[in-house]
């Protein structure tokens, strides 16, 4: 018996927690709708104000009384709703809230339990009760909590309506019996349409959740295919990429554009001695070094083993040798310490070249010449600047 209750607690709660998720999305589509419910609501009470002071004339004396003041009553209520639409402009206002919602869902009741006691005195009908259940079920969206409550409490003064208004006992049961199945139906229209907004909404929002997951892992599967996983650095693709883009508008501003090639000496050797974990770290490192030493217009890449890559828009040659020696120097000067507190001095070669305004030449010229001075540096003894002009 207390696991029962536990667990009809457990379902009361996570039935809140839904009702809670979609209850703002409930407020707009109800608002969306709000002026049609009020248009159609104001036209009716002003055509039911109408026709009931018409059929005046061609009534019995005894039924002239509730005529009046259900026209009253209908006047009544559409002076109300145009004030409420006012006052909500036509569900644009701030003050468009849950709780505005059910006042307006309220008064819709409250006016069909008077208006049916009213019609006790001639017709004896109670349609407007059963119209207003019906219509504020199908056009309000009510949580289940509330509409519990706004139905069982209206149903009551329904009940009590009756009671004081209608004489004859077999009528009287007849129309607490139809006021009943009034209030129910409206109550479940009012489930229906709560149960079937929140299974829409829940699923728009999951599939708007995993959409925007999808766009995420997407960018980041973007991002990750333009670095090298190593180090951070851009891959050789990528550079490529960027530096055709950066050679197009160096050709069409007039620039120079430069290129280094930086290979590390002798790194077969750290692999040896002291593993490939190690031999990662310091290409790490040798990338951060690099990075630090250039400017944020610079794209430098990572490109082979230990081989990297940097464009440097708008320079000479001239200027992308003094870059170059910068960089060697400052490689030289600050030994790695990798994790195992080893120290290791580590030298890089470089080769460098320069596509001059006049000249006219391929990324692919440009590689082959950086290449070439590489090749250079490395055959004069390693740890120095080597230039090559393109050909
Ligand atoms: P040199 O001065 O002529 O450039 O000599 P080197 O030993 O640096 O040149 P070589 O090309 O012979 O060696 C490069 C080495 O880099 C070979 C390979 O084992 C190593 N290597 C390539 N990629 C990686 C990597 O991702 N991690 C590590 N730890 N080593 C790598
Ligand atoms: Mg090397
Ligand atoms: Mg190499």
């Amino acid at each position: 018996m207390k696991k029962r209750l536990q667990f009809l607690v457990q379902r009361i709660q996570a039935l809140r927690a839904e009702h809670d998720k979609v209850a703002q999305a409930a407020l707009q589509d109800t608002l969306q709708r709000q002026p049609l419910i009020l248009g159609l609501a104001i036209f009716s009470m002003l055509l039911g104000a109408k026709v009931n002071w018409q059929s005046i004339g061609a009534l019995a004396p005894t039924a002239l009384q509730g005529i009046r003041h259900a026209s009253s009553l209908n006047l009544i209520m559409a002076v109300w709703l145009i004030s409420a639409g006012l006052f909500l402009n036509w569900g644009r206002s701030k003050y468009c809230n849950t709780t505005a919602l059910l006042a307006l869902a309220t008064s819709f009741l409250i006016f069909g339990v008077l208006r049916s006691a009213i019609d006790q005195w001639g017709s004896g009908s109670v349609n407007m009760f059963s119209l207003c259940c019906v219509f504020t079920g199908t056009l309000i969206l009510i949580r289940p909590a509330h509409a519990i409550a706004l139905y069982t409490g209206s149903y009551l003064l329904f009940y009590i309506a009756m009671a004081l208004t209608q004489k004859n006992p077999v009528i009287l049961a007849i129309n607490q019996a139809q006021g009943f199945a009034a209030a129910a139906l409206g109550l479940l229209l009012a489930f229906l349409l709560w149960r079937k907004h929140t299974v829409t909404t829940l699923l728009q929002q999951q599939l708007q959740a995993s959409n925007e997951e999808l766009q995420r892992q997407k960018q980041q599967l973007e991002i990750l295919s333009q670095l090298d996983a190593l180090t951070g650095l851009y891959n050789r693709r990528e550079f490529d990429r960027l530096a055709n883009i950066e050679l197009v508008r160096a050709k069409r501003e007039g620039s120079d554009t430069a290129i280094i090639m930086a290979d590390l000496d002798f790194f077969k050797r750290i692999n040896d001695c002291f593993g490939h974990p190690t031999g990662d770290e310091v290409i790490q490192k040798t990338a951060e070094t690099l990075s630090q030493n250039i400017r944020a217009s610079d794209i430098v890449a990572r490109i082979g083993g230990e081989e990297f890559i940097i464009l440097l828009p708008k320079t000479s040659l001239d200027e992308a040798l003094v870059v170059a020696e910068k960089l060697r120097l400052s490689l030289q000067e600050n030994a790695i310490q990798t994790q195992i507190s080893q120290t290791i001095q580590m030298t890089a070669s470089f080769g460098v070249t320069a596509m001059a305004t006049h000249q006219q030449g391929s990324l692919n010229a440009l590689y082959a010449a950086a290449d070439l001075a590489l090749y250079a540096a490395k055959n004069k003894g390693r740890n120095r600047v080597e230039s090559q002009n393109i050909s």
